[in-house]
């Protein structure tokens, strides 16, 4: 074993007589977050990209990996696009609603925010109205709180930008949750959730990290099989390879979870385990010499109802990303695989006009429907935070959980700060 002591980052896994392995199904590390590097040395991001100044977790992990962070799309000047099936709208926060939505959308955003501070982020279940606030949806809450239809429409475009579920299948009490993590003071906005991006690219971040643990990483080794026993635990591998190790920690996403066999836990912490789901995204890239939307005004963020788009961000000089959302996921699946980039690109025209229609490149990747992700954030529909119930994000030593599920939704930053928790626990206790 190598010297713990030379080790100053990411060192608590080397300490004396401590030893891990990272079993990991994928002939590469990163999941999704991962990058390409254009023929012009531009690296684009496929998979998770931005961060928000709460994400402490993730931020601290690029300090101490010599990474950098810089500011992402939310400072760049221009207006937003919205593309609605009465036209396309170039004015920001929702310019195409008239004066009555307006005043409705600041009035129901109030009352959003005055819910979201009274929900614990730790133990939402605690909220004397837990259950009412998880068995509403956003839609359905929207809706019963006076909110204009157009209110109820700006947010399901909202989320359709994001990637996540529709506001009618996605519950309150998540929601007031996951606002209530970033210390929001409202509805989900870019500047709490997307303010800055890694310099060198988010997956340098696990790209720096796989190189520090080297070895340790077995690489195309797809666990079937975990067994807890209370004086250690075995790890089988779809090739028949056995583990036996001191404790696991599971770091699987929900969907691929739910195929892996796991004994000597119990039966609520199983059950809790495999409530969890995703919101199932694809997400697309288009690659252009410069940001020609800025010299047209336009800040290369926009919103979209018409097509199976539900927005883009610029990701970085020349680069537009863009996600397809659940809802509209089956509509993008049944098109011809010879005719999705040409209808993809006819979207992006119909955002930012002709010139987006010669991408230097571009890319699609389906994280909905990769087996070994199955999704792209946790999704919570109406009733799934009590289903989930309190054991969420908890462990069963010799057996612990980390990954971006067992945070508040998902994200980067659930990935490193349920990773960085796991670990301090079990060599705590170990
Ligand atoms: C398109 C897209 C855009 C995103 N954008 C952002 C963003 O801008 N900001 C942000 O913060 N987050 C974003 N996210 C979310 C973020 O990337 C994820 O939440 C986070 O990276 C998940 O990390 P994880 O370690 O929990 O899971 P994963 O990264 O999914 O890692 C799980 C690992 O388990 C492996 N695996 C699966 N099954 C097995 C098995 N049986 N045996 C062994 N290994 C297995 C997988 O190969 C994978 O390597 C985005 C995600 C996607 C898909």
């Amino acid at each position: 074993m190598e010297d713990w002591q030379g080790c100053p980052r990411l060192g608590t896994w080397r300490r004396p007589g401590t030893d891990v392995v990272v079993l990991e199904a994928r002939g590469r590390a990163g999941a999704c977050v991962l990058q390409t590097t254009l023929e012009d040395g531009r690296i684009v991001q496929l998979g998770g990209e931005v961060i928000g100044e709460s994400h402490t977790s993730y931020r601290g992990l690029v300090g101490e990996l010599g990474l950098s962070l810089v500011p992402a799309f939310p400072a760049l000047p221009g207006v937003e696009t919205t593309v609605l099936n009465s036209g396309r709208f170039l004015e920001d926060d929702f310019g195409w609603m008239g004066d009555e939505d307006r005043a409705s959308y600041s009035r129901v955003e109030g009352e959003f925010a005055a819910l979201s501070r009274q929900v614990d982020v730790d133990d939402p279940w605690s909220h004397p109205e837990a259950e009412r606030l998880d068995a509403i949806s956003v839609g359905d809450w929207l809706r019963s709180v006076g909110a204009t239809p157009d209110v109820v429409r700006s947010r399901e475009l909202a989320m359709a930008a994001l990637g996540a579920e529709s506001v009618e299948r996605t519950s309150l009490l998540a929601d007031l949750r996951k606002e209530a993590a970033v210390g929001s003071p409202g509805f989900y906005n870019y500047d709490h959730w997307e303010a800055e991006r890694v310099a060198e690219g988010s997956a340098t971040v696990a790209l720096t990290m796989a190189d520090e643990l080297g070895y340790r990483i077995r690489y195309n080794t797809l666990v079937s099989t975990i067994d807890v026993r209370p004086g250690g635990c075995s790890v089988v591998a779809a090739s028949g390879e056995l583990f036996d190790c001191d404790s696991v920690i599971c770091a699987l996403p929900a969907g691929p979870l739910r195929r892996v066999r796991i004994t000597g836990v119990s039966d609520e912490r199983l059950k809790s385990l495999r409530r969890h789901r995703h919101a199932l995204a694809s997400k697309a890239v288009f690659a252009y010499p410069t940001s020609f939307w800025e010299a047209q005004g336009q800040n290369g963020s926009a919103y979209a109802e018409t097509g199976v788009l539900g927005g883009t961000w610029p990701q970085r000089e020349g680069v537009l990303s863009a996600l397809v959302p659940p809802e509209r996921l089956a509509p993008l699946l049944a098109s011809a695989p010879a005719l999705v980039e040409g209808e993809l690109i006819d979207e992006v025209v119909k955002m930012f006009g002709e010139p987006a229609g010669q991408p230097i490149a571009s890319f699609l990747r389906h994280w909905g429907i990769d087996p070994l992700t199955e999704g792209y954030i946790t999704a919570w529909r109406p009733g799934d935070v009590m289903a989930v119930g309190p054991l969420h994000g908890t462990h069963e030593p010799p057996f612990y959980v980390a990954g971006s599920d067992q945070w508040v939704c998902g994200y980067m930053e659930g990935a490193v700060c349920t990773g960085r928790a796991a670990a301090r626990e079990a060599l705590r206790r170990g």
